[in-house]
């Protein structure tokens, strides 16, 4: 007989609170669900033109045995020279983590206890809000103002308790950013007393000359935390891998709540290659993207569409219907998007900036959801 447990008595009730979220199904499955030939995933942001050459290669040329039966580096040992040398900084400023998520957790985990909060915006990156929730501390969401982080709201918002700020910059998903002047002028405000976390999942993708040089900043900001990932220009999603920077005092506390080997062989080799590469890689996806964002906002503004394209590699777009209506419809016809609602932005959709097929079948699957 099965033995009767109390999960009710045993999870917190945060945990119980706490709704897990649900990724989307494999490519095969989808098509046999919405009955379409190919599938575009213009959905997470990825990069279509895959990853550099030279980490193409690395990755092609992994030998399993003995590779795969021995640990990796245990801190990423290799990676973090190559950093320390890129940023003159210290190779104990940097952490990595499973893909940039991994290293939100450590943060949250190294700053905060029972009572305490953290503070984001209402309209960003979930996985602040998220992990700090599971976590049983409070996430304080400040709304977006004209679709960018509010500063002075953020700062008005903190009390005794606050221990983190997250700032997604540029902001997943509205594409705002701040500058340099606005970054400083917070962290002086800040004035040393709290962590600031600038997440810049998508830095590698602005072309604005007055995008902050964070990294540059960590020597006057000590509470400053950077966040980057090689999973979106960078076109590594599937290895996982991320990292933060910031001062050796911050860095050497976040790491007591890291687990060590959570960054694989392959993933480590494959953005030591990143890292070395010349960049002619970076600049084929932004001139990909600048051009594809182009071909879209005309589109868009003929349709009479209100949208967003700021700085990332997606544009966010304001339908006449629901959100989850436009996502089925554009499925059948082999697209996926993000559905905005759960970023509690109703019935707009974020798609990723692809290749022209993919940008094309888009357009065409918008013409016949919106003729209907
Ligand atoms: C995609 C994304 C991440 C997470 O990246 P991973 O390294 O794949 O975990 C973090 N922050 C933002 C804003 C993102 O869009």
């Amino acid at each position: 007989m099965k033995q009767p447990v109390s999960f009710q008595h045993l999870a917190p009730d945060y945990i119980q609170r706490f709704e897990a979220y649900i990724p989307s199904k494999p490519d095969d499955e989808l098509k046999k669900l919405f009955g379409c030939s190919h599938l575009f995933r213009l959905n997470n942001n990825e990069n279509p033109l895959g990853p550099c050459l030279s980490a193409a290669r690395v990755i092609s040329s992994f030998v399993p045995s003995p590779q795969a039966s021995i640990y990796p580096s245990g801190d990423c040992w290799l990676l973090r020279q190559k950093l320390a040398e890129k940023y003159g900084m210290d190779p104990n400023q940097f952490l990595f983590g499973n893909g940039a998520n991994e290293v939100i957790a450590f943060v949250i985990k190294a700053f905060c206890q029972k009572g305490d909060n953290i503070i984001t915006a209402d309209k960003t990156f979930a996985v602040y809000e998220w992990v700090a929730e599971f976590s049983g501390i409070e996430a304080r969401l400040v709304p977006l103002k004209d679709y960018g982080f509010d500063d002075d709201e953020m700062i008005r918002g903190i009390d005794e308790h606050t221990k983190i700020l997250f700032v997604c910059n540029p902001n997943n998903p509205t594409g705002t950013y701040w500058n340099s002047e606005k970054l400083r002028g917070f962290l002086n405000r800040i004035n040393g007393r709290r962590i600031v976390v600038v997440d810049e999942a998508y830095c590698e993708f602005v072309e604005k000359p007055d995008f902050p040089d964070s990294m540059s900043m960590i020597a006057e900001y000590p509470n400053l935390v950077v966040f980057r990932t090689f999973s979106k220009m960078h076109a590594l999603a599937g290895l996982r891998i991320g990292y933060l920077a910031g001062s050796s005092e911050a860095v050497d506390i976040i790491r007591r709540t890291c687990v060590v080997y959570s960054v694989n062989t392959l993933a480590q080799a494959a953005a030591l290659a990143v890292i070395e590469d010349n960049g002619e890689h970076v600049q084929q996806t932004r001139d990909l993207v600048r051009r594809q964002k182009q071909v879209l906002t005309e589109y868009l503004a003929n349709c009479g569409l209100q949208f967003l394209s700021g700085e990332g590699n997606f544009i966010m777009i304001r339908l006449p219907m629901s959100d989850s209506l436009a996502y089925r419809r554009l499925m059948m016809q082999g697209v996926m998007i993000r559905t905005m609602t759960g970023f509690r932005f109703p019935n707009w959709i974020r798609v990723t900036i692809a290749l022209p097929d993919a940008m094309d079948s888009f357009m065409t699957g918008m013409e016949n959801i919106l003729k209907t």
